[in-house]
């Protein structure tokens, strides 16, 4: 099962940089979030490709044209958090007024009812049971913020094989469809979306998907734009993995669903077998 997501955010929501830490740096930064999604919608419209949104809440209150299009397109839309925050750095009031703030904005834009979820960053740990209760509490069915393995900020262990599970936290129960890992070379890597979509040619990720039953994908407006500026303020390193190989996502992309049949969140919550999958208990 390979399933097509998209987080909708700017070219400037770069995580763990002070330089885009929040609204008060954003603000000094131009917006190319209208032409990065008609790339997107054109890449879907010519596949006739069904996916599903995860949107910051900011985004649908600055622009909620981008939120209706998303919509009236016939696609499906859920949380990526209101302001774009670290899960972990978060206390648990904090998340739970930006949650609400998120689902909120985004219903009454796009008159969907929210239950999907993805933190920034797969920034949901086993350091934040409090997040998941959050989300259960408010009407959240499907959470996509667990990142199956440890790494070096977060990550959730004892996950086991990269798979959707039940989730069960102080009682209550809630599904998760995390994102999927590869062993290459000793380590475990994400391939389906970020550095290593961009860093793989093209017939290396045909290769891994080929070997995965369960691929869900990340991408977001900025990776179909090779001319977006650099932010301030980050390592060689990190330039490298977040600039690296943009002119070729959108070739790359289409590529991907001509060779294999890639579904929305909705469709793959409907073949999941969820009366015989595992549960994971958290806390
Ligand atoms: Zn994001």
């Amino acid at each position: 099962m390979n399933i097509l997501t998209f987080d909708i955010e700017d070219w400037f929501h770069i995580l763990d940089n002070p330089e885009t830490k929040g609204v008060s740096e954003w603000s000094k930064f131009e917006s190319r979030i209208h032409q990065n999604m008609e790339i997107i919608f054109n890449i879907l419209k010519a596949n006739n490709q069904k996916a599903t949104f995860f949107c910051v809440g900011w985004i649908a209150e600055k622009y909620p044209e981008i939120i209706r299009k998303i919509v009236d397109s016939g696609f499906e839309i859920g949380s990526h958090t209101h302001y774009h925050q670290l899960v972990y750095e978060q206390s648990p009031l904090e998340f739970e007024i930006d949650l609400i703030k998120s689902i909120d904005t985004l219903e009454s834009v796009s008159g969907q009812k929210i239950r999907y979820f993805r933190a920034p960053g797969f920034s949901i740990t086993n350091e934040t049971p409090w997040a998941i209760e959050a989300l259960i509490k408010h009407g959240i069915e499907i959470d996509c913020s667990l990142f199956p393995t440890e790494r070096s900020h977060g990550g959730f262990h004892d996950y086991g094989k990269s798979e959707p599970v039940w989730i069960e936290c102080d009682g209550m129960k809630i599904k998760e469809m995390p994102i999927n890992l590869h062993s290459f070379m000793g380590k475990e890597i994400v391939f389906s979306g970020g550095g290593y979509f961009r860093l793989f040619p093209y017939g290396v990720i045909k290769n891994f998907t080929k070997k995965s039953d369960y691929v869900m994908t990340y991408f977001h407006p900025r990776d179909f734009d090779a001319k977006q500026p650099m932010v301030p303020g980050l390592s060689m390193f990190r330039k490298f993995k977040s600039y690296y190989g943009l002119k070729h996502t959108e070739a790359k992309l289409t590529n991907w669903l001509n060779d294999f049949e890639f579904i929305d969140l909705n469709s793959a919550n409907e073949r999941i077998d969820w009366i015989n999958t595992r549960i994971l208990k958290m806390n």
